[in-house]
């Protein structure tokens, strides 16, 4: 069953969980699982993430790794036309045309990824295999593309009519291109998994801000902003106003909370009131982080109601609701 924000179904084992509050206890990083955390755990940005989660788990079950089991999970999005903010079927920015971020992060502090991508399905794989067969980290537009081309990627067509229709419209109300930002028309999936081994690995994969301006490169390539892991405390990944991300570094900032010794929760919540503060005068924002520990700890915490995730685990395959700051 096809998941979406919008259409939020009860499935299965899902639920939509209860607000989750700061319950998770300082947590003893550096160490191994805690007997209450068996296992493989995924961790995803918003309901839709479920159907990614459960292609992770799958495959971090089969002992597949973390790196290779979540881009795998956000393949799974990134090819459902129904997710107007991620892949094939992606929002366009105000040109008409549809430009991809992602990024993607390993165990050993690897990186790779690419920005304002055209015509290609799969950034999170394009992300991966700059990681793995350059000595770069990031790619962007014209380049990432001829990239992707050369190593097998085929290019498609990614604007479907449900999006070129959003756009039609959306240029009727705003004939001057005015650009607007709007907190419906945007959502990045953002991963975080533990594998058998113990490792994590995180990925983000997005097609921006819809209508923004064509070059618009948002938070998701920027390591550090919308992703970080270090498989020694732990990771973080970050949905929404990206702008806001990336002027505070949200994802490092978190990791780098959690290796203080904050809880997953705790940090996540530090981060939100950083953003508050150089934020308080934007209207219609949006900014959600979560976070995972190496003890498979995790927080959620947005600026405003309505965020949620999704987590998978040996016992747990459910949609929780996030905390918020501004109530
Ligand atoms: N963070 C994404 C961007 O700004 C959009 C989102 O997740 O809502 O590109």
């Amino acid at each position: 069953m096809k998941i979406t924000r919008r259409n939020f179904v009860k499935a299965g084992v899902i639920t939509s969980g209860g607000i989750l509050t700061s319950q998770f206890s300082s947590s003893k990083l550096f160490g191994r699982f805690s007997a209450d955390s068996p296992g493989p755990i995924v961790i995803s940005t918003w309901d839709f993430g479920i159907n990614a989660n459960s292609k992770t788990f799958d495959l971090l079950q089969k002992n597949v790794n973390s790196l290779d089991s979540i881009e795998a999970g956000i393949n799974v999005i990134e090819n459902d036309p129904g997710i107007n903010t991620v892949g094939y079927g992606g929002l366009p920015d105000e040109d008409g045309i549809v430009t991809l971020d992602a990024s993607i992060m390993d165990w050993k502090g690897n990186a790779g990824s690419v920005a304002a991508i055209e015509g290609i399905k799969n950034p999170i794989s394009v992300a991966k295999l700059v990681m793995q067969k350059t000595k770069h980290v990031m790619l962007v537009g014209d380049g990432a593309k001829k990239f992707a081309l050369a190593n097998g990627f085929k290019e498609e067509n990614l604007l479907t009519e449900d999006s070129r229709k959003a756009w039609l419209e959306w240029k009727k109300e705003f004939p001057h291109g005015a650009y607007r930002v709007d907190s419906k028309n945007h959502d990045t999936i953002g991963l975080l998994a533990i594998d058998k081994s113990n490792n994590m690995s995180g990925g983000v994969s997005t097609s921006g801000l819809a209508f923004k301006i064509h070059g618009r490169v948002g938070d998701s390539p920027i390591i550090g902003a919308a992703m970080f892991v270090d498989n020694e405390v732990g990771g973080a990944v970050a949905t929404g106003n990206g702008e806001f991300v990336m002027k505070t570094l949200g994802s490092f900032l978190i990791v780098e909370k959690m290796r203080e010794g904050l809880s997953p929760q705790k940090a996540c919540e530090f981060a939100i009131q950083r953003i508050y503060k150089n934020s308080r005068n934007e209207k219609d924002i949006q900014i959600g982080y979560l976070a995972l520990n190496k003890n498979g700890e995790r927080g959620a915490f947005s600026l405003y109601d309505g965020f949620n995730f999704s987590l998978t685990t040996q016992n747990k395959n459910v949609v929780l609701k996030s905390n918020f700051l501004i109530k």
